[in-house]
């Protein structure tokens, strides 16, 4: 089939990068233009772009002009890295203008007709785009991605909640510096320190992993009865999120029966024959040592969560800890794994 033609809005980015770099070599899908701010409008990719990946920038793509974030893009698709603050105003006039939206921001992402999407999670939120097309007469349709540590929170507890059923979650997460964007977090701050405080981060933890693990019940998303404590803190590391978790269940079973539950998940039938999607979306390592955000966050090219050091609790049921790559499954391609459940749904 020919390649559909998908621009990226906000491609000089920490997620925007990422979007380059996996769209040079995707199989159906074809960069056809990107966009920045004013900084970086109108200049050659390689030379407004301050390029932060190992890898060099995509030849195709090291040329070609950034341009403004307007509705006339050449694209049927528009991925979105922009910053939320933008992301709001602007999102909202690609759908309208017939683009099928797929957002990395937080702006619509707890919107009642906005579906919050991990295929393999909840693909069937899709069904909320019925509302929003009653709703916003967009002739095209905007779909989110949820934050990059949710999505390592909620894969083991998706796959647990089937099986045992997961009553309360206390969580405590060492976050990567590229979680911040770029430039991110100043040297001096974060050099020999972890700090405390992601302004916003624990609501949004605690409200998107309700929603994702929510239910569609007669067409609407009834939210998940879990209970969340989040705690976050940014740390020295490039890539790569930890999230710290104790369960409490309402079947308790053993850290051998719940890591046999981890190995065996496979996401909603299908999905796995999606381009990006990993044959496992979740590893369970044994060592007593991982997971670790250097060695497990390439895992299946960012696309599984690894969870390991699977333990009795004393004062919950188990604890456990997961890793996931935060610009690669929790972001970028996460997002295109979006489009193409869209793509394979029928939605272009
Ligand atoms: P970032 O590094 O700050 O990149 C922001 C991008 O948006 C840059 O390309 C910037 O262009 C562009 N931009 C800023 N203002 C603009 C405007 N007025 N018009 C058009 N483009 C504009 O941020 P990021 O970390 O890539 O995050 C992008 C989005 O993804 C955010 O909403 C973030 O919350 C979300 N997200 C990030 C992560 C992560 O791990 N970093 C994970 C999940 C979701 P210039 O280069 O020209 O300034």
């Amino acid at each position: 089939m020919d390649k559909i033609p998908v621009a990226v809005l906000g491609a000089t980015g920490a997620v925007g990068q990422r979007f380059v770099q996996i769209l040079a070599e995707h199989p159906w899908f074809e960069i056809s233009a990107l966009t920045g701010s004013e900084r970086t409008s109108g200049g050659k990719y390689s030379q407004v772009c301050r390029w932060v990946l190992d890898e060099d920038i995509p030849e195709a793509i090291a040329e070609k002009e950034v341009g403004d974030s307007e509705p006339t893009l050449p694209a049927k698709i528009v991925f979105s890295a922009l910053p939320s603050r933008v992301a709001r105003p602007l999102e909202p006039v690609f759908a309208e203008a017939g683009y099928v939206v797929c957002s990395n921001a937080s702006a619509y992402r707890q919107e009642p007709d906005v579906p919050l999407i991990i295929p393999e999670v909840n693909g069937d939120h899709l069904a909320l785009l019925e509302h929003q097309r009653a709703n916003r007469e967009w002739e095209g349709l905007l779909v989110t991605s949820p934050n990059c540590t949710t999505t390592g929170l909620v894969f083991p507890l998706k796959a647990l909640d089937q099986a045992f059923g997961v009553h309360q979650v206390f969580v405590t997460t060492l976050q990567a510096v590229s979680g911040a964007g770029y430039p991110g977090v100043p040297y001096l701050d974060i050099i020999d320190n972890i700090i405390p405080n992601i302004p916003g981060e624990a609501e949004k933890i605690q409200q998107e992993t309700k929603l994702l693990l929510g239910e569609m019940v007669d067409r609407e998303r009834k939210e998940a009865d879990i209970g969340l404590s989040v705690q976050t803190n940014r740390v020295p590391v490039f890539d790569g999120h930890t999230v710290n978790m104790a369960v409490k269940f309402d079947r308790p079973q053993s850290p051998k029966e719940a890591e046999e539950v981890l190995r065996d998940y496979r996401g909603a039938e299908g999905i796995s024959e999606l381009p990006s999607a990993p044959e496992f979306p979740i590893l369970v390592r044994t060592e007593p040592d991982r997971p670790q955000p250097r060695r497990d966050r390439v895992a299946s090219d960012g696309m599984s969560v690894t969870v390991g050091s699977v333990r009795p609790c004393p004062l919950l049921d188990l604890r456990m800890i997961s890793v996931v790559h935060n610009t690669l499954r929790g972001a970028a391609s996460g997002s295109i794994l979006n489009a193409e459940l869209l793509v394979s749904k029928g939605y272009l």
